[in-house]
């Protein structure tokens, strides 16, 4: 008999028996009947999960006056641990295991082999079915099979018939139920507590046996095109990121997505009669033994992304296609994700997002900078204690609370720890309110000098920002947001109506709008790069003012919206990624093309236009002096600039600690630029993150910038800090520094505002 019959034998007796009229406990003594007569063992035993303890429901073999006495604690003896891990073992000699323990009422002193598998519902064991043989041998693959499919029916009756309670099910696993500490790195300052929520929710499997297997084969088949279909459009999607890492991670995916062994053992499983969600666990489940056996940490990582994509599978099998975003966000909630690209974190309402964590990230990835917009704190690179997987650690559901700034987060917290959290969240909500309180305070530094402290923007609504932390206006307008927030190009009216009313809230404060920076880390599928094929290296690739000048239409379509909405008043537009000063020239005869044609048309024209360029690629600071005529400002991106100064993609985890912003190497870049143009009128200024950081602010005061756009929630901060500094104090001392390449800037700067209770955490 081949293994799918044989499975398939049981599970039809099984069947019988859970439509048969008897009450639960009759089943569970049917089914230990069952499977012992066809794996030909002397035992088969299930033990449930009672007030936290496994108990001995129904055995064949074992002394009946046992049943309902033999208990054991999760994690005691073979049977708890298989409870407490979650995890199938499979023995020839049960005594050997350093975890046996004999149990004298039972009577099972005369057997050798031992095989048993979890009861799983809700990811927690709520029982265990076990096996045992008299005759020391390991049970056979099929064999084991068989008992993880009979576990998942079992997991079906278990909980149809109520014979676990379900606050005990929630209730199990050490590692899953009391208080766990993750640690990770501070994307986005702050705290923020609430319920976890899985970006890509699990199913629940509602129904194991299958009542048309021909039909389950058609819709695992299905599943199996639109899975393969999506990881080959992937490549160039935010999920995933852009090289590096994810390049690895999208590869094994495609392995695994194509690989023929792993779509055969689900059909195998299908054809012993469960349902495709169903067969696709259970083979999960068997992978995942044989990973543990083998025990080696880069095949952990490799099931890690298995696991993803099997949930992948169970989901588009499902029909539950959409993130947890569309699903909507009922309460407060703390986001999970491996990783997450700008525009679906940007589908979350913002009201109910209190936190994400990632198991990836890094500081100037762009979901990173839509987080600090939307004021989210964000812990990246998170790891349960002992490096353990997030999904091994946090469930759907359980309470967080999140303390990015420290780096870490607390998980199903005891309420004394929840209390002392919120103690500290009130403390930290009274800073910022302190930091509100600078809101009408100009940021004049101690020496007298008025600096420039603009904000960031991108959504219509970062514009209240501006009135709360009184911001001296817009110093980078993404625009491209209003284009990864749609699921089409947006029209020329939309984009006109966005920076009208933008231009409204800011009222009498500039507004610097940059042109879209499409590409990169915000790919949008209606605007594939090229002709469909995928940007090897996106960031360094067809992106920003290259793609758009490519695409005249884009350009046109948003130049002329520009000039609309601004009509009768000032209008600052700047361009981003200018490599050479040609690209600048054409992007603003664009603008000048609109411009005539507005003007014949006798339209009210914008009534001054500033252009400005981005300096984010280092080329262009050689060729500053043919550039600096042309431009009515110049901002510094320093998140892309640094990225290519230092050949580290920002979006690559492994490469989000690696390099500081306070090197000598930055700074002096950044020094030699503020002093080539001095005395040309071009007003510089820096829109990076770094200047939202303290002593990074600090820096650039220092080597001679006035003028910084931040993420909001800085605006407060980094206000503070310029009232405390006298420039001519951190110049020398910047200079002094910058002379010695060998200097640790970011020790220096940090004794120095110590010596001057200047806070800079
Ligand atoms: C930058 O590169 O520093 C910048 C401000 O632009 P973005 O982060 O949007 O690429
Ligand atoms: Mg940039």
């Amino acid at each position: 008999m081949t293994a799918a019959a044989a499975a398939r034998q049981i599970l039809t007796r099984l069947t019988e028996v859970m439509a048969s009229r008897l009450h639960a406990q009759g089943k569970l003594d049917q089914v230990v009947e069952i499977i012992g007569e066809c794996l030909s063992s002397e035992v088969c035993s299930i033990y449930l999960l009672r007030e936290g303890m496994l108990e001995l429901f129904a055995t064949r073999g074992l002394n009946q006056s046992a049943v309902h006495v033999t208990r054991m604690a999760i994690g005691e003896g073979l049977t708890g641990l298989i409870a407490d891990k979650v995890e199938t073992l499979n023995l020839a000699e049960a005594k050997a295991h350093p975890d046996f323990l004999y149990r004298p009422e039972t009577g099972e002193e005369k057997f050798h082999s031992f095989a048993g598998v979890p009861i799983v519902y809700r990811e927690r064991a709520v029982g265990v079915l076990c096996v045992q043989h008299v005759d020391p041998r390991r049970y056979e693959d099929v064999e084991i099979e068989a008992l993880q499919t009979t576990a998942m029916v079992l997991s079906e009756l278990i909980t149809n018939a109520e014979l676990v309670d379900e606050e005990e099910a929630r209730g199990l696993t050490a590692d899953q139920t009391g208080p766990q500490t993750l640690s990770g790195l501070t994307l986005v300052k702050g705290l923020g507590s609430g319920f976890a929520v899985y970006h890509q929710p699990r199913v629940e499997i509602t129904q194991v046996m299958a009542e048309d297997t021909e039909a389950e084969r058609q819709r695992v088949y299905r599943a199996f095109a639109r899975m393969r279909e999506q990881i080959d459009g992937l490549a160039g999607q935010a999920e995933f990121g852009v090289g590096g890492e994810h390049e690895e991670v999208l590869e094994t995916y495609k392995m695994f997505a194509y690989d023929e062994g792993w779509s055969r053992r689900i059909n195998e499983a299908i054809d012993s009669g469960l349902t495709a969600e169903a067969a696709i666990e259970r083979v999960q489940q068997h992978t995942r033994m044989r990973m543990r056996e083998i025990d080696d940490p880069l095949l952990a990582d490799r099931m890690h992304d298995l696991e993803d994509l099997a949930n992948r599978l169970i989901r588009i099998v499902a029909g539950q296609i959409g993130t947890a975003a569309s699903q909507g966000l009922r309460r407060d909630t703390v986001l999970i994700a491996r990783n997450l690209g700008p525009a679906e974190l940007l589908e979350y309402d913002r009201r109910r997002l209190k936190g994400v964590i990632l198991e990836e990230g890094s500081l100037t990835a762009h979901v990173v900078i839509v987080a600090r917009a939307m004021n989210v704190p964000v812990l990246g690179r998170a790891r349960g204690e002992k490096g353990a997987g997030l999904r091994g650690v946090i469930r759907e559901g359980d309470e967080v609370l999140l303390d990015a700034t420290a780096g870490n987060a607390i998980i199903r917290p005891l309420p004394q720890v929840a209390e002392a959290f919120q103690t500290r969240f009130a403390k930290s909500r009274e800073k910022q309110a302190a930091y509100a309180s600078l809101r009408d305070v100009e940021p004049f530094t101690r020496c007298g000098t008025r600096i420039q402290v603009m904000m960031n923007a991108g959504l219509r609504d970062d514009m209240s920002a501006l009135a709360m932390t009184g911001a001296d206006g817009v110093g980078l307008f993404r625009t491209e947001f209003q284009f990864l927030v749609s699921a089409t190009l947006p029209q020329r009216e939309r984009q006109t109506r966005l920076y009208r009313d933008v231009l409204d809230a800011a009222g009498d404060k500039p507004v610097i709008f940059r042109t879209v920076d499409i590409g990169g880390d915000k790919s949008v599928p209606y605007l594939a790069a090229g002709s469909g094929e995928h940007d090897e290296n996106p960031a360094m690739g067809w992106r920003a003012l290259r793609l758009a000048l490519e695409r005249e239409g884009l350009m046109k379509a948003q130049a002329r919206s520009l000039l609309e909405a601004a009509a009768g008043r000032s209008l600052y537009v700047m361009f981003p990624m200018v490599s050479e000063p040609w690209e600048f020239d054409e992007a603003k005869a664009v603008f000048d093309e609109q411009l005539a044609f507005l003007r014949a048309k006798k339209r009210l024209l914008p009534e001054r236009i500033h252009f400005g360029a981005m300096l984010e690629v280092p080329a262009l600071a050689e060729v500053l002096d043919l550039m600096l005529p042309k431009l009515g400002f110049l901002s510094i991106g320093t998140n892309d600039l640094t990225q290519f100064l230092f050949a580290a993609d920002r979006a690559n985890p492994k490469l989000a600690q690696r390099y500081d912003w306070l090197s000598v190497s930055i700074m002096r870049f950044l020094r030699r630029v503020m002093q080539t143009s001095l005395g040309s009128g071009v007003d510089i200024g820096v829109c990076g993150e770094m200047g939202g950081r303290r002593l990074e602010a600090l820096a650039l005061l220092g080597i001679g910038y006035r003028r910084l756009s931040i993420t909001p929630a800085a605006v407060g901060p980094i206000k503070e800090l310029i009232r405390k500094v006298d420039l001519s104090e951190i110049t020398a001392a910047m200079n002094g520094w910058l002379s010695d390449p060998g200097c640790n800037l970011r020790h220096e700067l940090s004794l120095w505002a110590d010596a001057r209770g200047i806070e800079y955490d």
